[in-house]
């Protein structure tokens, strides 16, 4: 995997090349989102419904939690976890814990991680999570890693998610090195530490010396509705700290279904990519993201004259359960492109909701899905012109 990055005076943009094979024409242009998954799929479309999303150049986030059941037939099948779900154009990255789903606690130990999933715990050594990633033929992953970092744990815990993390990417570098199949796969190194910047920073630079292709910057949060308890100016201040420990050509992601505002802030910091489990989350909770694409560019304008940042301006939706919307014959945003824009209206998707149709969250996906994309691209194009 390659990755050239051009710094301006707000964030950076980059463009991703040269992935595994078969994958090796594809590029992706950062900042970016990887569309997330749930059991191997987007949740609530079909295959179908994934052709209809306008952008087509997507780079899927596989989940372990929701994928690791399939390990057996995976492995029986034998031509990667993409081919298996039907989705074999699109590559995938793989993440050691689903952002879309609270994390359960406690359960991690110096040998290994527990993942849940429908059936239950599964605790993985770096020897089953290896044979897994060699099974699945992700395009780039997550090494094993511990994240389990809730608000509060103690300090001893904190120390043990960052040395944990370090000891399970040792090892799996070693055992990626030694794995012809696993060729031209990038690895990405997991830098703990909570909100403690003397941990945060220690983890930053021992995992920026390793042989990564990336990093992904955790433990803010145990995924899941947790995103909301984040201490958002602390987490801003540890990525100003650390990121600059992290070499300039490798990636960094960070997981987590946060509101367009926090993503903007995080692209200043340095943040290449993040995911759609955002998505997912209003989908599920019947809202749809209508924030107006230029703000994005007022909103790094505003905060330059008043050098005050201005919140809540790219964090607009609207419950369409409520029913105020019974009645409102207008698509969810006007002149929105997709697809559920222009064939379906408020008052519509309103009724869909209110008797529980399962038409409702497909069509809130799609919108959610394009105008989140149509955000990072308005993102990535600002950040090109340096319109902001
Ligand atoms: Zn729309």
């Amino acid at each position: 995997m390659k990755f050239a990055v051009k710094i301006s005076n707000f964030g950076r943009s980059g463009c991703l090349t040269e992935l595994s094979q078969p994958f090796n024409n594809l590029s992706f242009k950062t900042p970016t989102l990887m569309s997330y998954t749930r059991g191997g799929t987007i949740p609530h479309l079909t295959f179908n419904t994934i052709q209809r999303l306008e952008d087509q150049n997507m780079l899927l986030l596989q989940t372990l939690p929701t994928i690791i059941e399939f390990k057996e037939a995976i492995m029986e099948h034998g031509k990667g976890l993409n081919t298996f779900v039907g989705l074999p154009e699109y590559p995938f990255h793989l993440s050691v814990q689903d952002p879309g789903t609270l994390t359960p606690t406690g359960f991690n130990v110096n040998k290994g991680v527990s993942v849940w999933c429908e059936g239950g715990k599964k605790r993985l050594t770096v020897s089953d999570f290896m044979e897994t990633i060699k099974a699945y033929r992700p395009v780039s992953y997550q090494a094993l890693c511990d994240s389990d970092t809730p608000q509060g744990c103690s300090k001893k815990r904190l120390n043990k998610a960052v040395d944990n993390s370090l000891k399970f990417l040792d090892q799996c570098l070693e055992d990626h090195k030694n794995c012809n199949e696993l060729d031209g796969v990038a690895v990405f190194g997991t830098i703990q530490g909570a909100y403690d910047p003397f941990l945060r920073e220690k983890s930053a630079k021992t995992t920026a010396l390793r042989d990564v292709d990336g990093f992904v910057i955790d433990g803010f949060h145990i995924n899941g509705p947790d995103v909301e308890n984040i201490d958002f100016p602390k987490m801003k201040e540890i990525l100003q700290d650390i990121i600059p420990f992290l070499p300039e050509g490798k990636l960094r992601i960070l997981h987590g279904a946060f509101e367009p505002e926090i993503m903007l802030e995080a692209i200043k910091c340095g943040v290449d990519i993040f995911d759609s489990s955002y998505a997912y989350k209003l989908s599920e909770e019947g809202e749809a993201t209508v924030f107006p694409l230029n703000a994005i560019a007022e909103y790094f304008q505003e905060e330059i004259e008043n050098n005050v940042p201005k919140r809540s301006k790219c964090s607009c939706t609207i419950p369409l359960k409520e029913d105020v919307y019974k009645d409102d014959f207008r698509p969810i945003l006007d002149k929105c492109e997709c697809y559920t824009c222009k064939h379906y209206t408020r008052a519509y998707i309103n009724h869909l909701l209110v008797t529980s149709e399962l038409l409702a969250p497909i069509l809130l996906m799609i919108h959610n899905l394009h105008h989140l994309s149509n955000f990072f691209k308005t993102v990535r194009n600002a950040l090109v012109d340096e319109v902001f």
